[in-house]
């Protein structure tokens, strides 16, 4: 069971990164976005799509978060612990060739 001391600092926590949702300034901070796009829509700033991440641990916000990628690296951090890793870190894209170069 939450503390409910964490429980009112973290939703302070959230409160501050509403008006950054709203900015549109907000982007995923998932390790693995499941969605096709790390901005967390504004029009989400005032819903519950969005979550606000924690580190493995549990322990350090690491920021917001659209609500199905948050809740998927739980699932998937429930897997490690049965001892399979899934394979879910995407590389960044290599640049592209420059073109300029002969
Ligand atoms: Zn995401």
């Amino acid at each position: 069971m939450a503390k409910p001391k964490y429980r009112w600092a973290h939703q302070q926590e959230r409160k501050r990164w509403v008006p950054v949702v709203a900015a549109g300034e907000a982007y995923c901070a998932e390790p693995v976005c499941k969605m096709r796009s790390r901005l967390i829509p504004p029009a989400w700033a005032n819903t519950q799509l969005w979550h606000l991440c924690h580190d493995p641990t549990g322990t350090v916000v690491i920021g917001p978060g659209h609500r199905r990628c948050n809740t998927s690296e739980g699932a998937s951090r429930g897997n490690r612990q049965r001892g399979r890793k899934p394979v879910t870190v995407k590389r960044e894209a290599k640049p592209k060739a420059n073109r300029w170069v002969v």
